[in-house]
């Protein structure tokens, strides 16, 4: 297809307003896009290379305004086409705005193309640009490294322009500085690869997640069909979006699945692991539908991706070792990499400096220690793992790592691991594996459905990053029960009320027991146990002397305490040492406060 042709879809596709609409208009493109389908489906997205791929052009916009100054002219320069994108705000339109051709140059011949020489292509003459070439060329000029590799990627780009009409210069630009803006999404392109090929979404959305590349997608639809769809799978070297989570509570996670998954949330940085001792087989270049499929992962053991998919694993040496040691079959690992010092983990920029990394790696892993910490398997010896419930997934990562567990008693490190999984319906369990992570220094905790398989590039409400508590509450203790077993000479659970307003009566709104320490109990049953009133069986009434904070969740209505209130997932925060009970908190504050809810 010419370049032109897919401009000007491209600016019809922008003058529509209507979702059903623009998918017609792209249902059209790739019905007719030929060869060019793959690279037509993600230009159309204003992408130049696979979502899969860390490729990018690496070329500011600058060198992108130097391009557009050469080709416009000798009187044009790079501050000239700034002043006009100062003014109009869309570098499209400053492209388009300009006469290309017939500028002679380095670059005007690269691309093997009829370059602009007696030129004037601008805006009206017929060119030969096509989209293949387009993409060859941006891809030589992503290769473009090392000194003077700035200058090779202006000559291309001023080749390019100066061979482009203006409908073609608005889109080439806006290509290339990543500003396509034509209302063109994933599910644009989803749902018309779905509509010109006639196989069913759900068909299209399954390949999209295991194969993260809308065009090979496109390509496959077209050529083989639903069941080609189908038989697409994961490939070990090609990486898949991770699975997102979104902020919930203990009451969200309970409430929509009964029970929750819990784990620790670690502070660290997210990493997707593919091993195969074998070699990963994932090789772009094989794949001969794409031009632009140079960068493979092939000869590689272990590749490791960054939540942006971003290959990081020379960075990492010592995490890959730690994977290639360890393992023994094929996998894809999801997982934190921690920064760590004697064990207790630093701040999570310490790692993502690690990311960055590219020279003197080996002395970047002396001063920092990077632990990893597995949490979810996407793939085992030969068997995709994305339609498998989390616990079963969790039990094949454990699998994975545990049929190398000698080789960790060898080399005697414990630190890295995978995570424990806590399937429970309790939530004093719940914060107490939160309380643990906290002491651990990590973040707090993840809850996550157990019936859920793992959604690539969701930020579903099957993973939940659990939110602080919203508010807290400073409520009087008005009394308590005696603790069991070990706990039998302190005070366990403790009745806290809210003040009704003289301050002289208080309504009970809940109990505590969760969030307290041991040694915190002995010192909570000396400071009330002087105000013990009464005491029935193991349940003691309190004066009211001693105010709590106390985190919640929620206020509800309830009939089981005096004040019609009741609070969701108390946590004790501490004593307020600093407040009598008169200035505790009100029960019509927390009439307030359940009504703004
Ligand atoms: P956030 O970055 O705040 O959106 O939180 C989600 C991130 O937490 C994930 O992308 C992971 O990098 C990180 N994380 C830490 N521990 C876990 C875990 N156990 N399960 C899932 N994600 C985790």
């Amino acid at each position: 297809m010419q370049f032109g042709e897919f401009a000007d879809t491209a600016a019809e596709i922008e003058e529509l307003s209507a979702d059903t609409d623009i998918t017609e208009r792209v249902t059209r493109l790739f019905a007719q896009a030929g060869d060019d389908l793959p690279v037509l489906a993600r230009f159309v997205q204003g992408r130049v290379f696979p979502a899969w791929s860390s490729r990018t052009l690496d070329i500011g916009p600058n060198y992108c305004y130097e391009a557009i100054a050469r080709a416009a002219g000798a009187n044009v320069s790079a501050d000239d086409v700034e002043d006009r994108l100062a003014e109009v705000g869309d570098v499209g339109e400053v492209a388009a705005s300009y006469d290309f051709g017939g500028q002679q140059g380095l670059g005007a011949f690269t691309g093997g193309g009829a370059g602009g020489a007696g030129g004037g292509s601008g805006g009206t003459d017929a060119n030969d640009l096509t989209v293949a070439e387009v993409a060859v060329e941006l891809d030589a000029l992503a290769a473009a490294e090392g000194s003077g590799s700035q200058d090779k990627k202006i000559d291309v780009l001023f080749a390019l322009f100066n061979r482009a009409s203006s409908a073609e210069a608005r889109y080439l630009a806006r290509l290339v500085l990543s500003e396509m803006r034509i209302g063109v999404g994933e599910g644009t392109v989803r749902d018309a690869t779905a509509d010109a090929f006639e196989v069913p979404v759900e068909a299209v959305e399954r390949a999209l997640q295991v194969s993260n590349d809308y065009g090979e997608v496109a390509r496959v639809a077209r050529d083989e069909g639903e069941s080609g769809l189908a038989a697409m799978d994961l490939e070990l070297g090609r990486p898949v979006q991770a699975m997102l989570a979104q902020a919930g509570t203990v009451a969200d996670a309970l409430d929509d699945w009964d029970e929750a998954a819990v784990e620790w949330k670690y502070d660290g940085a997210r990493v997707q692991i593919h091993y195969d001792p074998d070699g990963l087989s994932w090789d772009a270049a094989d794949d001969g539908a794409d031009p632009t499929r140079s960068d493979a992962t092939a000869d590689r053991e272990v590749a490791i991706f960054s939540r942006n998919m971003e290959d990081v694993t020379d960075p990492l040496p010592e995490i890959a070792e730690y994977v290639a040691d360890r393992l023994d079959r094929p996998a894809i690992l999801d997982g934190e990499v921690v920064a760590t010092e004697d064990g207790d983990p630093l701040p999570f920029q310490e790692v993502l400096r690690r990311f960055r990394r590219k020279h003197d790696v080996a002395r970047a892993r002396e001063e920092v220690e990077l632990d990893l910490f597995a949490f979810d398997c996407l793939h085992a010896a030969g068997e995709d793992l994305l339609r498998t419930p989390l616990p079963e997934r969790h039990d094949r990562l454990k699998s994975v790592f545990d049929a190398e567990s000698e080789s960790d008693a060898e080399d005697g490190s414990e630190a890295s691991a995978v995570s424990s999984l806590h399937i429970t319906d309790d939530p004093e369990e719940i914060a107490e594996i939160e309380a643990e992570a906290l002491d651990a220094g990590h973040e707090g905790i993840m809850l996550k459905n157990p019936d859920s398989t793992y959604s690539p590039g969701r930020r579903g409400k099957n993973w939940l990053k659990r939110k602080p508590d919203v508010e807290s509450l400073d409520l009087v203790v008005t009394g308590a029960e005696w603790g069991e077993g070990r706990r039998a000479s302190f005070l366990g659970t403790f009745l806290l009320s809210a003040r009704v307003e003289a301050g002289e009566s208080f309504e009970t709104l809940g109990k505590v027991a969760t969030g307290i320490t041991d040694e915190e109990l002995e010192e909570l049953t000396e400071l009330l146990e002087p105000h013990v009133r009464k005491q029935e069986g193991q349940e003691v009434e309190i004066a009211p002397e001693v105010v709590f904070e106390v985190g919640y969740e929620e206020i509800q209505e309830s009939p089981t305490y005096s004040s019609g209130y009741a609070l969701r997932f108390p946590r004790f925060l501490g004593v307020r040492d600093d407040k009598d009970p008169e200035s505790a908190d009100s029960l019509a504050r927390v009439e307030r406060l359940a009504d703004e809810q």
